[in-house]
């Protein structure tokens, strides 16, 4: 099935908003996610999940230094928080 979005201009300028609002969103989530995680830190929470208390785990942190969630929690808070 096809979502149709590059059936027409129209349909692809109001796709292209979509996306640069999602964008928006996303950036700006990042920011807050940013200044979460500075003040996790400066309170000696770096590393433990906000979630469940558990290790966050090294490589879940080289890989997204601002993550103040497992994986398992960070799942649940998405599917909890969608935009
Ligand atoms: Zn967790």
């Amino acid at each position: 099935m096809s979502r149709g979005f590059r059936n027409s201009d129209a349909t692809q300028e109001l796709s292209e908003q979509a996306t640069s609002d999602t964008i928006n969103e996303i950036l700006e989530a990042d920011r807050e996610q940013a200044t979460h995680a500075a003040d996790v830190r400066a309170h000696g929470g770096y590393g433990v999940c906000e979630g469940c208390g558990g290790s966050i785990g090294e490589e879940r942190l080289e890989a997204i230094s601002n993550a103040t969630r497992c994986v398992r929690c960070q799942a649940d808070w998405e599917q909890a928080n969608r935009f």
